[in-house]
């Protein structure tokens, strides 16, 4: 009768952690297309319809990458079809599961700073925990804000930190993990707190400076959910985990649902039924409202492929201090190839990935407030392991990144100031005043030739 019970438990327990398994991509092949004319560009558009795929790279521009994933059973079929096409094809990696199961994830023991570090990935909880340790450690410097709740019931937690003798010139925002597979996000925003706050003591003389320059707000990770759902059930998840789970980098309210957004609940862009219809963009947004007086820099973190991106994501055109930007995208460049040689490709979202994008966070913020500083970065790599990013290149990452952080946070101007107003405003302001002239000018030209 034990026996019976026994093997009952053991089955039941064992069926319950099986049906909790994570997906699996064993067999799922990372493939590299690159689209040179239109009929390719179409053929790219329309994999989906086909086949089921996950765009790691979405179809852009002409010769743009497009990375994705087949699953084995579709593999021979594709590979056919590709070949009647003329496709560019190669092949990035043969089993992705294999490369995922290499990005190791630790667990950090609580009051033991050294078990956090970046040589691992770690869970949202592991993350909170340290955060929670780092602000008892700095309790004058540090503190934990909820700025809301995800739809799930987590947490947002933001890190804000002024350090002791701080000239808190103006404000500096920096945001990660709001899309749920991008792992190395949470982890560079993570390693900026760590080396923000042992500023004070540390030998970086360059970094110290920066650090004691502004009132600093990170949020390191902005999906607690889909990053969870990324590491519990599918490893490739992108969105939030509401019903129906939205994009929350296309749930902001710039050209909000126009392009590059997709209507339908299932796509891994569907931008919600209207701008802050998710609790976290909401959340993200008041935070940041409550602070844009003196916000001077929002810095955002994705991977990957190695970009630089200026607002704005929904434009061809270059806006604003565009031309501003670009310098300073090309002089931390500069700073970050030279410890690994790792190269960067700076501009708007149309210039640099090929695609471009609606209702995203940083758009909605230099838009909104007249931010002067407003960057995505697109981190490692690019293109070699994608999402698959393994542990050894979490602190090179990191640390070129930061070489980055400090040639575009050393102050340039004398005072902090905000954007006039947008471009295209004045233009029309102006057209308004010399069509009221014109039109003034015209009713004395035709009074002088009636009267006189
Ligand atoms: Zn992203």
């Amino acid at each position: 009768m034990f026996k019976f019970w026994t093997v009952s438990v053991i089955f039941v327990f064992s069926y319950f952690i099986k049906s909790h398994e994570c997906m699996k991509y064993s067999n799922y092949t990372l493939y590299r297309g690159m689209p040179v004319n239109e009929k390719h560009l179409e053929f790219f558009r329309n994999l989906s319809d086909m086949y089921d795929v996950n765009f790691w790279t979405p179809p852009g521009n002409l010769n743009k990458p497009v990375d994705f994933t087949i699953k084995p059973e579709d593999q021979a079929g594709f590979l056919k079809k590709a070949d009647e096409n003329g496709i560019y094809l190669s092949t990035i990696m043969r089993d992705i599961q294999r490369a995922f199961d290499k990005q190791t994830v630790r667990s950090y023991i609580r009051r033991n700073m050294e078990s956090f570090n970046w040589q691992s990935y770690f869970r949202f909880k592991d993350i909170h925990n340290w955060l929670i340790d780092l602000q008892k450690m700095y309790p004058k410097e540090l503190q934990l804000i909820e700025i809301g709740k995800s739809a799930e019931g987590r947490k947002m937690i933001a890190v804000k930190i002024i350090l002791i003798g701080s000239k808190r010139r103006s404000t500096v925002i920096v945001e990660g993990g709001i899309h749920a597979r991008e792992w190395i996000s949470p982890a560079f925003v993570t390693f900026m707190i760590y080396k923000t706050i042992t500023a004070p003591k540390s030998n970086d003389k360059e970094w110290k400076a920066v650090a004691l320059t502004y009132e600093w707000y990170f949020l390191p990770v902005v999906n607690p959910d889909g990053y969870e759902y990324s590491h519990t059930e599918d490893r490739l998840w992108r969105k939030n985990r509401n019903d129906p789970s939205v994009d929350i980098n296309r749930n902001f309210d710039t050209a909000f649902g126009t392009i590059g957004v997709s209507f339908q609940h299932q796509s891994d862009t569907y931008c919600g039924k209207h701008a802050f219809s998710e609790p976290e963009a909401m959340a993200m947004a008041n935070f940041i409202k409550q602070r844009s007086k003196s916000l001077e820099y929002y810095i955002s973190f994705h991977s990957y492929g190695q970009y630089m991106i200026i607002p704005y994501a929904h434009l061809t055109t270059h806006e604003d201090n565009y031309d501003e930007m670009k310098e300073i995208g090309k002089q931390v460049e500069k700073k970050i190839s030279r410890r690994f040689n790792t190269k960067y490709l700076v501009g708007t979202a149309y210039d640099t990935v090929g695609y471009r994008t609606s209702g995203v966070s940083g758009c909605w913020v230099k838009k909104e407030f007249r931010v002067p500083y407003v960057l995505t970065f697109e981190l490692r790599d690019d293109g070699e392991s994608g999402f698959a990013l393994p542990p050894e290149q979490i602190l090179p990452t990191c640390q070129e990144t930061m070489d980055g952080m400090k040639t575009l946070l050393t102050p340039r101007v004398a005072r902090f100031q905000k954007l006039g107003p947008p471009d295209r405003l004045i233009d029309c302001q102006s057209r308004i005043v010399s069509n009221t002239i014109i039109t003034i000018c015209n009713m004395c030209l035709f009074l002088i030739v009636r009267f006189y």
